[in-house]
């Protein structure tokens, strides 16, 4: 078929998509973006446009779709959520004017990492853009969010990237070979953007130069980043793709950090999600997560930092404890406290506007907003004068004197300003001379205009008369169609309309000429002067972003306590004997789901020999589940360093926490229920350490009884005897054959949660008991689902026909072993003994229950392994 012939201007939207062929062109057409081609036909679904054609019914049509220009906000973020790359392109002259084609230029491109508008995010959250470099089995890596500044990096191996990818949830992924972005997107799924660095490799050399010039460095040792070489190239690519994408130079990316996996709690993807930390596990939103319920911040700076310290536990029990102790001092002046965050609610996102400074986006509006959460800085470092602990002090220090600033800022943007910057009306008029004598002129003017409407109303005797503008004929003189012929000769007749004639006179386009010009410089020199200030201010960016960050960090502790005081959490201690003991533990999220009904606290203990592994039986819905991850949720909260929802709390600092449920699948990653099940419980067996807190929920039930059981109980076995003897290990489960474990290994401990059954109906008591659940009343249960009385009744039959054969034969194989033991050589019976053998004596073994022959073979089992 041959090529459509195209037009000269659909030539220059393909001169642009051809520069990115992997972006949507957002290509400006008078008052409406236009897309073309695959890209209409994706805009046309994403955003729910009508696809239509150009030059319909001609050869060279084209599929269309587009959108109004000032609905941009509203499109651009539906885009950038469906993971599209967009570049904006927009006309450089009026078209009214332009000779021939209109010129146009690509001013922005914008993907869902390097979004600086937090219009354009949707979410106060972290916006990183992570780049990777791998090297054999190491990985560098870097993330940065250019909407806030944040910048840091790591140095990582290969089995710890998707946890860290999980937990910093990037938006975009920047890699070097496109056979990366293929492995990545199958493991990490394609949820993320990525894309390709523009070179195929760097070196190392490369990298550093590259970050050097952008931190203005002599040597890269000082920030930690000489050493890692990996993560040096990572960061390095990160930063020059940004700045050659927003063509910008990112001064407000002033600083990196390292932080090394090592010196946090490890927490794996599965653990975050089991937790449901941040996301929950049926809806994946925030409702029900540990971060809602702990989220209370003022601030967008801290609400980040609460994320992000939620997602990375200290293991450093003095910068842990530091902040129990800010904490404590905030609980005990909750009344300053209060004060601090009343004050703290007034301040948005400093951190965004400086990103949006750094752009050159920022408008007046956002100025004023900045110069106004300054002013608070004074108030806050008095409330803080309140305040005695030492890390207090450190940060009340850093809070600097910023009048300068706002003085600046105040004096130039007036009171209430224009949003756009081009139009003038943002600056105040008694900072420029020149700029007050053209006010002077312009209101003159307006003045100057009625009285000319009023005296040629009086000398012509129309009383209609009206002086208007517009932007074609600018100032005009109306009169209606019957007053015509009062009008005078020197009138010159620009249009006629229905009801009225529009005319201009050499008086009125003399003033307005002098009256337009006035305002045109006007706007000039407004813009010249807000260009003035921005610059100034953008050499303040540093400052801008330590008290953000300032403000982030006093904004968590008053949360912590706030969110303490008012829940009666209480301030654990860490203890070196290595015991985790929880008094009157509760849930922190379900006790608040919860609500009116009430949730019933429960104690833990577990220490490093004697009670290392607790097996948890009880009946489905007993609360089993919850327990289990109260007691994780307690230990991650406190090395965050918020206090622990139980009366007291002590406990030793975990290095890592594992969370797994049996039983939950993968199937788009092809991986069935039961594998993914063994896959997480394979890396608890082969990572974790004596220092870890194992969470295990029904861990083999999502196979066969017996291949469960057997799988189950061999793990506990493992968990016990191995290289981590001492794991600190919950598991609840409903085989109820593991209770013996406890029987035979010393750290094993049995307990259940209790109910009571009043007739048929059972009454879930909620309540953690030492001992073994008999039954798990998944019947009773189901009843309570209102599963049919016809299957409820049957099942009842099954389970009592199940549980009388597995009787017998238990009796059977007890008997015969029994026969086997009593036959000669004759055992010697110690005294303590001498129940077990009267009871032999007299219940002939024909009589005995299969619980009598269990318990009697139990007894002998002991003696023979005693005497061998
Ligand atoms: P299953 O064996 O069926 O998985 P489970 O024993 O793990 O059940 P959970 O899922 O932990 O039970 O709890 C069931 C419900 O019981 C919870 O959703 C909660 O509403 C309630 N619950 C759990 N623990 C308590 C408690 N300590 N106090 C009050 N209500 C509780």
């Amino acid at each position: 078929m041959a090529k459509p012939k195209l037009t000269p201007m659909l030539e220059q939207f393909l001169h642009f998509k051809h520069q990115h062929p992997d972006k949507i062109v957002l290509f400006r057409m008078g008052d409406f973006y236009e897309t073309f081609f695959g890209d209409a036909e994706i805009c046309a679904k994403i955003l729910n446009i009508t696809l239509t054609t150009r030059n319909k019914n001609k050869e060279n049509s084209v599929p269309l779709a587009g959108f109004p220009y000032h609905s941009l906000s509203s499109y651009l973020p539906r885009l950038i959520t469906a993971n599209q790359k967009v570049v904006i392109c927009e006309q450089m002259e009026d078209p009214k004017k332009a000779k021939g084609l209109v010129k146009r230029e690509i001013v922005d491109i914008i993907t869902p990492g390097s979004i600086v508008d937090a219009e354009y995010i949707h979410s106060p959250a972290d916006n990183y853009l992570t780049s990777l470099v791998q090297e054999g089995s190491e990985y560098g890596l870097a993330s940065v969010d250019i909407s806030t500044g944040k910048f840091s990096f790591t140095q990582l191996q290969k089995e710890n990237l998707t946890a860290e990818i999980e937990r910093l949830s990037p938006k975009e992924i920047l890699v070097l070979e496109h056979s990366q972005k293929e492995e990545l997107a199958e493991c990490l799924g394609n949820q993320i953007s990525y894309s390709q660095y523009e070179d195929d490799q760097i070196n190392i050399g490369q990298a550093e130069t590259i970050l050097k010039e952008h931190f203005s460095l002599l040597s890269l040792a000082g920030i930690g980043l000489g050493e890692h070489p990996l993560a040096t190239k990572a960061a390095a690519m990160a930063i020059s793709h940004l700045k050659e994408l927003k063509k910008n130079d990112l001064k407000h990316i002033s600083k990196i950090e390292y932080y090394s996996l090592g010196s946090c709690v490890q927490l794996d993807k599965s653990t975050v999600a089991n937790l449901e930390l941040t996301k929950s596990l049926l809806e994946g939103t925030t409702q029900g997560t540990l971060l809602q319920v702990l989220d209370q911040t003022c601030t967008p700076m801290g609400g980040r930092k609460l994320k992000q310290w939620l997602l990375r536990p200290l293991m450093d029990q003095e910068a842990i404890e530091n902040r129990h102790n800010i904490v404590e001092e905030m609980i005990e002046k909750i009344e300053q406290t209060f004060a601090l965050r009343d004050l703290l609610n007034q301040i948005g996102d400093i951190a965004r506007l400086t990103g949006k400074l750094s752009s050159g986006s920022i408008n007046p509006k956002e100025i004023l907003a900045i110069a106004q959460y300054l002013n608070l800085s004074e108030e806050i470092k008095t409330i803080l004068d309140n305040f005695d602990s030492l890390p207090l002090l450190h940060i009340q220090d850093s809070i600097q004197d910023y009048q300068h600033i706002t003085a600046k800022i105040e004096k130039t943007i007036c009171t209430s300003p224009q949003k756009l910057i081009t139009q003038g009306g943002i600056v105040n008029s008694e900072i420029n001379p020149e700029l007050h004598k053209l006010h002077r002129i312009s209101s003159l003017g307006k003045s100057w205009i009625l009285d000319l409407e009023k005296q040629e109303k009086e000398k012509l005797g129309i009383h209609n008369l009206k002086i208007d503008y517009n932007k074609i004929f600018g100032y005009y003189i109306e009169i209606s169609k019957r007053q015509a012929s009062k009008v005078p000769e020197h009138y010159i007749r620009k249009q006629t309309l229905v009801n009225c004639e529009r005319f201009i006179s050499p008086e009125l386009k003399e003033f307005e000429s002098k009256v337009l010009g006035a305002e045109e410089r006007i706007k000039e020199l407004e813009y010249e002067i807000f260009c003035q200030l921005r610059t100034y201010l953008q050499e303040k960016m540093e400052q801008l972003l330590e008290f953000a960050d300032t403000l982030a960090l006093l904004d968590v502790y008053a949360n912590f306590a706030q969110v303490s005081f008012h829940r009666n959490y209480c301030k654990p201690k860490f203890n070196q004997e290595k015991i985790l003991e929880l008094k009157d533990s509760f849930h922190p999220v379900i006790k608040e789901l919860l609500k009116a009904q009430e949730f019933i606290p429960n104690d833990i203990y577990l220490d490093n020999a004697k009670s290392n592994i607790i097996l948890i039986t009880g009946p489905n819905m007993a609360g089993k589940s919850t327990y289990l991850r109260q007691v994780a949720l307690s230990a991650l909260m406190a090395q965050i360093g918020c206090y622990v929802p139980a009366r007291t709390a002590s406990m030793p600092i975990f290095d890592k926490i594992f969370t797994r449920v049996g039983a939950s699948d993968n199937l788009a990653k092809g991986q069935s229920t039961f594998l993914v099940e063994m896959l997480e419980t394979a890396s608890i067996l082969n990572f974790a350490s004596q220092d870890s807190l194992v969470i295990l929920d029904e861990i083999g039930r999502g196979t066969s009884t017996y291949d469960g059981l057997s799988l189950a109980w061999a793990i506990i076995e493992h968990l016990h005897h191995s290289h981590m003897k001492g794991v600190k290990t919950l598991f609840a489960t409903h085989y109820h054959e593991l209770t013996h474990l406890a029987d035979t290994l010393e750290g094993v401990r049995n307990y259940n949660v209790i109910v009571e059954k009043e007739g048929d109906k059972i009454i879930f008591m909620h309540k953690v008991l030492p001992g073994k659940a008999l039954q798990s009343y998944g019947i009773d249960v189901a009843q309570l689902a209102g599963i049919p009385m016809a299957v409820i009744s049957r099942a009842k039959e099954i389970l009592q026909t199940l549980e009388d054969s597995q009787a017998e034969n238990k009796k059977v194989t007890a008997l015969a072993q029994l026969d086997a033991f009593s036959a000669p050589p004759a055992k010697k019976i110690p005294p303590y003994l001498y129940q077990v053998e009267k009871e032999l004596q007299e219940i002939s073994p024909d009589q005995m229950t299969p619980i009598q022959a269990l318990q009697v073979l139990s007894e002998l089992k002991k003696i023979v392994s005693q005497d061998s």
